[in-house]
């Protein structure tokens, strides 16, 4: 069955899930298990335009392909790095005249890999890309129905010489990209930009609380020669002492849900049920739904709870609109209800908190934004594991927005905080972390400047802050 090889992971038969990767040696925290490339990805349909095809940076000034003019790329050195990928696809568009959507143009760039390396694209792969589980005998009409479409689009765009492939073999690598493709965030991680097939991680199996996390790296293109350059990779993280032989585990839902979703959000995306033990036993199920310390009456916590989840619809509706003003206030008027009532650690109160601080920095009210972010990262702290990236990066905006705020003592602190977390599920080399480091000397500097004399470092910062229209010379 093992086609290939790794040095701190084998594959094994994990009982009712099926196949899983396990840990050949004890790993601690922070430890890369593994780092693979993709085997094959692409850009989202919307951010074609604004994404490079090859590195999945986002930025401002792209050159378009100039044969098919729908790759774009952010020089001549990603565009020669992704030709190889790229061509095969390029005339293809050509033929058509438009490019079809991201299912197929990743299932065709797989295959035209498979094709190419015979599904295999290095020696440390442990399986052939069209052996991964596809589920698509467990799929929904509807998802079949557009299963059937994306064949039909397929069918139109692809172009091998004279090789042709059976319906049915294209619905299996339609149905393996669909519950083992994996999401590339930008270079910031702030922004899902496209979709990638990764065949090792696609072996490591589910767990709400898991031991490892996967992260991308966008590799360094800071080189001048692009055969110097490292190729985007996934990194599979250890999030904790793990020990050998024990089964490796990625979480693909976010932990703040109750456990009924996650294993409804699971059982739809990735067709099956979710028995791990934060499942089974209901683990901080009550902390998630739990009423504020004071004892409220239960009628009074059904009410507000209702009132949260119409507030929090209606404000999902304003920020689609814009209108940050509402949003702003839809937010004040939930917390304003929730306080006394639902505890510090309810979903409902944290997800008004978490868009409060974010509308409320992004109206520059600093000081409003970074209380909102405090008592959000407190909650945060009681529900996730203490190595989530999720969490470091919720330690992290709060701390910049402290910072902002001008707690540079308590921001400071935060920053730290997070540091040493991203360090964890991000390492020391990923883009993410080394912006952070650069926080974390400016903030260092200027708290050693506030302990020496508050009265210049606020007057000091108060000219930072203010706009250059105002500020007297
Ligand atoms: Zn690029
Ligand atoms: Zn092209
Ligand atoms: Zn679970």
């Amino acid at each position: 069955m093992t086609v290939g090889s790794m040095e701190s992971a084998q594959l094994f038969d994990a009982g009712s899930k099926g196949r899983g990767l396990r840990a050949t040696k004890e790993l601690n925290a922070g430890d890369v298990v593994f780092a693979e490339p993709s085997f094959s990805a692409v850009v989202f349909d919307s951010l074609a335009m604004q994404v490079c095809h090859s590195c999945f940076r986002r930025q401002p000034k792209l050159h378009r392909c100039a044969q098919c003019r729908f790759a774009y790329y952010c020089d001549r050195t990603c565009q020669t790095a992704c030709w190889d990928e790229h061509k095969q696809e390029c005339a293809a568009i050509k033929k058509i005249g438009k490019a079809p959507n991201e299912h197929v143009r990743l299932a065709a760039r797989v295959i035209w890999r498979i094709h190419k390396n015979t599904g295999l694209a290095s020696d440390s792969q442990l399986i052939s890309v069209d052996k991964l589980e596809d589920h698509v005998a467990d799929m929904s009409e509807e998802d079949l129905k557009r299963l059937k479409a994306d064949v039909n689009s397929f069918m139109e765009y692809w172009s091998y010489g004279s090789k042709q492939h059976s319906a049915d073999y294209i619905s299996h690598i339609f149905g393996i990209i669909k519950c083992n493709g994996f999401t590339l965030s930008d270079q910031r991680g702030l922004q899902a930009v496209g979709v990638g097939l990764f065949p090792n991680l696609c072996l490591v199996n589910h767990d709400c609380w898991p031991n490892c996390t996967v992260i991308l790296n966008h590799g360094n293109q800071s080189a001048l020669s692009s055969a110097l350059h490292s190729k985007r990779r996934i990194e599979l993280r250890a999030l904790e002492k793990i020990g050998e032989g024990q089964e490796l585990t990625v979480s693909y839902v976010d932990f703040l849900n109750l456990s009924a979703d996650r294993q409804k959000k699971l059982k739809e995306h990735f067709y099956f049920d979710c028995s791990c033990q934060h499942c089974s036993q209901h683990i901080k199920d009550d902390l998630m739904m739990a009423a504020a310390d004071s004892k409220p009456s239960a009628d009074k916590v059904k009410e507000v709870t209702a009132f949260s989840k119409e507030c929090l619809e209606k404000i999902e509706t304003s920020r689609i609109e814009g209108d940050y003003q509402e949003v702003a206030k839809l937010c004040q008027e939930a917390l304003a209800k929730q306080e006394n009532v639902l505890a510090d650690t309810h979903l409902y109160r944290l997800r008004v908190l978490s868009v409060s601080s974010e509308v409320l920095s992004y109206l520059r009210s600093f000081s409003e934004a970074a209380e909102c972010a405090r008592k959000m990262v407190e909650g945060y702290m009681k529900l996730y594991h203490p190595n989530n990236a999720q969490l470091g990066m919720a330690i992290m905006k709060a701390g910049v927005t402290q910072w902002h705020a001008g707690q540079i003592e308590a921001g400071h602190g935060m920053i730290c905080k997070a540091y040493s977390i991203l360090m964890v599920t991000h390492g020391p080399n990923h883009s993410i972390t080394r912006d952070l480091e650069t926080i974390r000397t400016q903030t260092e500097l200027e708290l050693k400047m506030f302990k020496q004399n508050e009265t210049v470092y606020q007057t000091m910062r108060e000219a930072a802050l203010k706009p250059p229209a105002e500020s007297k010379a």
